[in-house]
């Protein structure tokens, strides 16, 4: 048993997550290297989805986890190593049927198609492992206030099928565990990843999908332009927030707590409005013992699967709004990645980076 091994048994339990940083607390001094953050980075060397050559970048999490070094924003003691979730914690999400046929690799043809990445076994354990590291960045965020996983944000896989890059909705089954433990009891997620949140949305409203439902795939989108919006139909424990361009995948977009939907090229300045007119709106209505912020990089204007306006600076005020909403209303929050296609790969890592940096920014303080 390899360390990594070690550190991941002795982290499965939320209340011996406490145990874990005071024996990294203390032996960091001795043998590792200062930390840099006030809060943990939740990665694994093991972080990559095996889709081959795919217009998502799978080498990311390797690639920002090394930036962070060499920019020197995180030192190797601030980061934790997540174990694979557990089929009770799937389950809590997902349909027995579903999680068996991702198992035994009984997907239908449609099925397979729908996840938009090729099934495999070791894909399957690919999405167990981070769906691990966001329930523990959500146990980190409880502790520490704030908590960056460098992986997750899965919003497209539904309880019973996955589509869109995602097989298994690793958000769902980080707030499901933590009210299963009793750490929690309400959740907001705050989506600002380019794409609509449909499996989380659905997840969490409980809605029923179309019949028959409408293709979930990306290609042949076109629909006129529509002034930005915002629509309301909250219900349940957890109030959902996405923010997305309108005209994009998913075409049928169940319907969030709040649903900012925003037209094609959408500016800096257009969409952080909306963003805090939306975290307001939310906040005049629930009251979260966690919030989960979706930091999706492809609201950029250089995205290949993006259309809305957004340049990197403004991504990075994005954060800081989020964050600032978070701590100003002391809410927990836990950060994943989601998607993220810029023409130049390296602008893709740069939006990541700047999401832990606004978090250093704002908790720092
Ligand atoms: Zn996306």
């Amino acid at each position: 048993m390899g360390p990594g091994k070690l550190r991941t048994k002795i982290c499965v339990a939320p209340n011996s997550c406490v145990l874990f940083s005071l024996f990294r607390q203390s032996s960091f001094r001795v043998f590792g290297s200062p930390r840099m953050l006030p809060f943990k980075l939740v990665y694994r060397e093991e972080y990559y989805l095996p889709i081959g050559e795919h217009v998502f970048p799978s080498a990311k999490y390797r690639l920002l986890h090394q930036y962070l070094l060499d920019q020197g924003v995180a030192s190797p003691d601030d980061f934790a190593a997540p174990a694979p979730a557990g089929d009770d914690d799937v389950l809590r999400v997902h349909t027995p049927m579903y999680v068996n046929k991702l198992k035994t690799g009984t997907l239908s043809a449609r099925e397979e198609l729908e996840l938009e990445v090729p099934y495999s076994k070791e894909l399957v354990d690919a999405f167990f492992l981070q769906a691990g590291g966001s329930i523990l960045a959500a146990e980190f965020a409880l502790n520490n206030r704030v908590c960056v996983h460098i992986g997750g944000g899965f919003h497209h896989a539904f309880a019973d099928h996955g589509e869109g890059f995602c097989v298994i909705n690793d958000i769902a089954i980080a707030i499901r565990g933590m009210q299963a433990s009793g750490r929690i009891q309400r959740a907001m997620t705050v989506d600002c990843d380019v794409h609509q949140g449909n499996g989380t949305a659905a997840i969490f409203g409980e809605v029923e999908e179309p019949f028959p439902p409408p293709p979930a795939w990306s290609a042949g989108l076109t629909a006129p332009r529509k002034p930005a919006h915002m629509k309301q139909a909250h219900k349940g424990d957890v109030f959902t927030i996405s923010l997305h361009q309108e005209n994009n995948y998913p075409v049928w977009k169940p319907p969030s707590s709040i649903d900012v939907n925003l037209p094609d090229g959408t500016p800096d300045a257009e969409y952080l409005a909306w963003l805090e007119k939306a975290l307001m709106t939310g906040i005049e209505q629930f009251e979260p013992d966690l919030l989960c912020y979706v930091a999706g990089a492809d609201p950029y204007r250089e995205d290949q699967l993006g259309g809305l306006g957004l340049t990197i600076e403004g991504l990075k005020h994005r954060d800081e709004i989020v964050f600032r909403f978070a701590r100003n209303n002391s809410i927990p929050v836990m950060v994943t990645l989601a998607g993220g296609y810029a023409v130049r790969l390296e602008d893709t890592i740069r939006i990541h980076a700047n999401t832990v940096i606004a978090a250093k920014t704002v908790f720092s303080k």
